[in-house]
C-alpha cells in the first residue's frame, strides 16, 4: 500500500449557539459544582478536540447512511464509506488500511476572546414541576471561532474507492474520499457538535473552508549550503 497524496482541508467553526464540550471535572456528576469547558492544560484556553468534531461527523455520517446500530459502524468492506475514512471501530484485522481522515484539535483562531456563559440546568418533576439536582454547566457564547483542520489520506487501493451522495453524481478516488468528508462536514453543520444538541446546544457553521491535494510534495529547498569548517 502506497501513500499516493495527502489533502488539507482549512477553515473556521463559528458557534452559533451555546457550544459545551466538557472538561474534566465533569467526573464529578450532578451537583453545585460547575462544569467546565474543556481546556488546553497549557494555555488555558478553550479548545474544541479532534475527537469531538471527528467523533460526531462519523456518528452523523453513520445515521445518515444507515450504518451502524448503537455501536459504530466495524463492516470493514472495501466500499463502507464509514470504515474506509473513519476506521472500522475496534477492529484490529482488516484489509482497509489506516484510517483515512485526521482531525485536528479546534484552537481558538487568533484574535477570538471567547466569552464563556453560564446554563444552569435541572431535572423537572413532572407532576409537581419542582426543580432538583440543579447543575451549572459553562459554555461558550456564540460568536467564537475555532480553527477547523483535517488531514485527508490517499492510498493507491482508493483509485476503486466510489461514493455516491445521491444530491450529486457518484465520484471515485480523491474525489469520493473528499466527498465523503464533505458531507459529514455538512452533517455536522446541521446536527451540532458536543454535548445537548437536542435541547439546541452546539449549533455550529463552518466557514471559508477550502480543501488542497499535492500535500505530499517536498516543501523543503533542496539546496544543501557547506557548513563551514
Ligand atoms: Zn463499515
Amino acid at each position: 500500500m502506497i501513500l499516493k497524496d495527502l489533502c488539507q482541508v482549512d477553515g473556521q467553526m463559528e458557534v452559533l449557539s451555546g457550544l459545551r464540550i466538557g472538561g474534566s471535572d465533569d467526573m464529578l456528576q450532578i451537583g453545585g459544582t460547575d462544569l467546565t469547558f474543556i481546556r488546553d492544560p497549557a494555555s488555558g484556553l478553550p479548545y474544541v478536540p479532534g475527537s469531538s468534531i471527528k467523533g460526531r461527523m462519523r456518528a452523523a455520517l453513520e445515521s445518515a447512511l444507515g450504518k451502524g446500530d448503537s455501536e459504530p459502524c466495524r463492516c470493514a468492506q472495501r466500499n463502507c464509506p464509514i470504515c474506509v475514512v473513519f476506521g472500522p471501530h475496534q477492529k484490529a484485522k482488516h484489509e482497509l488500511g489506516p484510517t483515512r481522515l485526521i482531525v485536528h484539535d479546534g484552537l481558538l483562531v487568533p484574535g477570538c476572546i471567547p466569552v464563556f456563559e453560564s446554563k444552569t440546568e435541572s431535572v423537572n418533576n413532572r407532576s409537581t414541576g419542582a426543580a432538583k439536582n440543579p447543575r451549572t454547566l459553562e459554555r461558550i457564547a456564540p460568536g467564537a471561532r475555532f480553527v477547523f483542520r483535517l488531514g485527508i489520506k490517499f492510498y493507491d487501493l482508493d483509485e476503486k474507492f466510489s461514493y455516491d451522495n445521491k444530491d450529486k453524481k457518484p465520484v471515485t478516488g480523491k474525489d469520493a474520499l473528499l466527498e465523503v468528508v464533505y458531507h459529514a462536514m455538512d452533517l455536522l453543520e446541521t446536527m451540532g457538535l458536543g454535548a445537548g444538541t437536542g435541547k439546541g446546544y452546539g449549533e455550529i457553521r463552518i466557514v471559508g473552508d477550502k480543501s488542497s491535494w499535492g500535500g505530499l510534495q517536498r516543501r523543503r529547498s533542496v539546496n544543501i549550503v557547506a557548513v563551514p569548517a
